[in-house]
């Protein structure tokens, strides 16, 4: 036999700090930017940027603005949550970065607007298109999508 319990909780409005790498990050979309993280001990960048490095937990004290943006991976939804059929596909590509020709660890999963389906080739250069600048808000929705170059 299934049994229902319904309650209401009360849940207290918290703060999440992003940390001092998350600021950065948060900076970098207000201006239209994207900033990796750069380990001088590892000689490595990090996309998301953190504080601190997750190879060596040393603090990190350099972020580099990205210089290029490669789609890696993708997937196209064709139904919604209720498996209902969407008008448009939405497309979500998984973003590698580049600062100055070397590459960043890790990356950004991000929507894709794509006129030439025969364009997605995965490697191929993107670029990201933000928002106006006083509709962004220093979030990662401040990138409208990305588009193949
Ligand atoms: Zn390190």
């Amino acid at each position: 036999m299934k049994k229902e319990f319904r309650f209401k909780i009360d849940v207290p409005k918290y703060i999440y700090p992003i940390g001092r790498g998350g600021e950065k990050f948060a900076e970098g979309l207000k201006k239209g930017e994207l900033y990796a993280a750069y380990c001088e001990i590892c000689d490595n960048y990090m996309m998301p940027p953190s504080a601190y490095c997750p190879r060596c937990f040393s603090e990190i004290k350099k972020y580099e603005k990205v210089t290029n943006a490669y789609l890696d991976l993708y997937t196209i939804l064709w139904k919604d949550f209720e498996g209902k059929d969407l008008e448009e596909p939405i497309i979500y590509g998984f973003i590698r970065f580049e600062v100055d020709e070397e590459p960043v660890e890790g990356g950004l999963i991000h929507r894709l607007k794509v006129d030439d389906p025969s364009k997605m080739v995965l490697g191929v250069r993107v670029n990201p298109i933000f928002k106006p600048e006083e509709e962004r808000r220093g979030t990662i929705t401040d990138i409208e999508y990305f588009v193949i170059e």
